[in-house]
This record gives C-alpha cells, sequence and structure tokens, in this order.
C-alpha cells in the first residue's frame, strides 16, 4: 500500500498534552500543545514551549493512543481535539496527521494558531479543521512587532481570508494588555479586521494576567510584563463597546 498524508508515519515534537473544558473550543478538549514558536509575545505564559527541543518526540500513532483514550467521552461531551502550541504550523505534516487522523475518528478538530506560518498549512489540513482559533495579536503591522517582537501581521490577514474563502469556521482571539495592545486605534483595527472576515463566529478578548511569570523566572528569562497590571473593568468596558462598535459581541 503507497503511503498517503493520513497514513504515513510522522513524529513531532509534543510539550504536553491535557484535557481543558471552554476555553480551547467548544466543550471539553484534548489539546496538544506542540514544541517550537517563531513568535516572542510579550505577554506568552508558555516560553517553554517556544523551542522544538523542549518537547518529546512523539509518533502521531502514539498521540492517537493517549487521544482515543478520551475519544468516547469527548464526543459525549461534544468536545473534541485541538491542536496548540507553541505554534501547531511550525510543525505542519505532523499537525496534518494528527487533524486527519481526528477526522477519521469523527472527533471535532481545532487548530489554535497565529496564522503567522499559515502559508505552511496545505489544503489537506484545512479540510480536517473544523475550527480555526486565530490569534491576532495586534491591528497593525508596528504594534504587531511590538506585541511579538518577531512577526508580522499580513500573514495572518492572508491566512484569515484564505480560511473565509474555505468556509473554515473562525474564533478570534485577541490578548488585551495594558500600555501594550490596548491603545483603542489598536482594539479598533483588530475588531475592523475580525467584522472583515465573514466566517469568524466568535471573538474572545483575553485579559493579560502573569500567571507565566514563574516560567520566565525558571528558564532564567526576563518576563518583559512583569510590571504590567491587569486590564481594570473600565478599559475592559470601552474595548467592549469599540467592538460593539463593529458589530461584534466580544467574550471577556
Ligand atoms: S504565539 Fe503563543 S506560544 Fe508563541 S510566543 Fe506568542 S503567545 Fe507564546
Amino acid at each position: 500500500m503507497t503511503a498517503t498524508a493520513a497514513t504515513r508515519p510522522v513524529t513531532g515534537s509534543v510539550h504536553s498534552f491535557d484535557l481543558s473544558i471552554g476555553v480551547d473550543g467548544p466543550g471539553t478538549r484534548f489539546v496538544a500543545f506542540l514544541a517550537g514558536c517563531p513568535l516572542r509575545c510579550q505577554y506568552c505564559h508558555s516560553p517553554d514551549t517556544w523551542y522544538r527541543g523542549n518537547g518529546t518526540p512523539t509518533t502521531t500513532e502514539e498521540l492517537m493512543t493517549e487521544i482515543r483514550r478520551y475519544e468516547r467521552f469527548l464526543k459525549v461531551a461534544g468536545g473534541g481535539v485541538t491542536i496548540s502550541g507553541g505554534e501547531p504550523l511550525q510543525q505542519p505534516a505532523f499537525t496534518r496527521s494528527l487533524l486527519m487522523r481526528c477526522k477519521e475518528m469523527q472527533l471535532h478538530t481545532a487548530l489554535d494558531t497565529s496564522g503567522y506560518l499559515g502559508d505552511q498549512a496545505d489544503d489537506e489540513l484545512l479540510a480536517a479543521t473544523d475550527l480555526v482559533l486565530l490569534d491576532i495579536k495586534s491591528g497593525s503591522e508596528a504594534a504587531y512587532r511590538k506585541t511579538t517582537r518577531t512577526g508580522s501581521l499580513a500573514p495572518t490577514i492572508a491566512f484569515a481570508h484564505r480560511l473565509a474563502q474555505r468556509a473554515v469556521p473562525i474564533w478570534v482571539r485577541f490578548v488585551l494588555v495594558p500600555g501594550l495592545t490596548d491603545a483603542p486605534s489598536n482594539v479598533d483595527a483588530v475588531a475592523a479586521l475580525a467584522a472583515g472576515i465573514p466566517t469568524v463566529e466568535r471573538v474572545e478578548v483575553l485579559p493579560f494576567h502573569r500567571l507565566g511569570a514563574a516560567k520566565y523566572a525558571a528558564l532564567g528569562l526576563k518576563f518583559p510584563l512583569a510590571g504590567t497590571p491587569v486590564p481594570d473593568a473600565d478599559l475592559l468596558r470601552r474595548v467592549q463597546a469599540q467592538f460593539r462598535e463593529h458589530g461584534i459581541d466580544a467574550y471577556m
């Protein structure tokens, strides 16, 4: 038998996996966190996923064996599998094989990505993806660069439009950080972008938190936002109102 993309053995680097409820797609999710990410978001709470070498070499079959243990539960709970990171599109063949295998099992699939490496996702990968959780880090090139320290917004916009053309549902996520992403013009640009993508079903505004600070300390890294406060109620209200102006009822 000739190996197809779905059956070819693929080894990826997996940081960890876990179950989550309500935050990584609909229902209860099996979330696989792949190791490696090209961005260095100032607010990142998982710097331990930045390098592929931080993960464990794992074959598709090994991870599917874990997923199979929860298959029945995930289906009954209206959930599925989310491939996250790090940045899963830094390992496109592994991500594609996982998504395709999950679809064969009739599990709902979600891809959690910044879209920065969207051109790594081929059509087969997208055909096996029921939902994309798309992180829009900021709404202009300058703000995106400042937020991610390495990235550029244009690939995310191109990826979002490609998803829309293929009718792939999107949940947009935007991390609100006082002094970094909260400028009215930046929020307005993110809201306008989300409003302009026809398959966006939901927008989540995630308030910045400092829960990852201990990981930076453990890695001997400086947490760039150590002195940054969490968003207060006034800021959350203002941002919610800005999204409403674009016809979006953002979840916070
Ligand atoms: S894309 Fe995600 S994992 Fe990568 S640096 Fe940003 S927040 Fe961290």
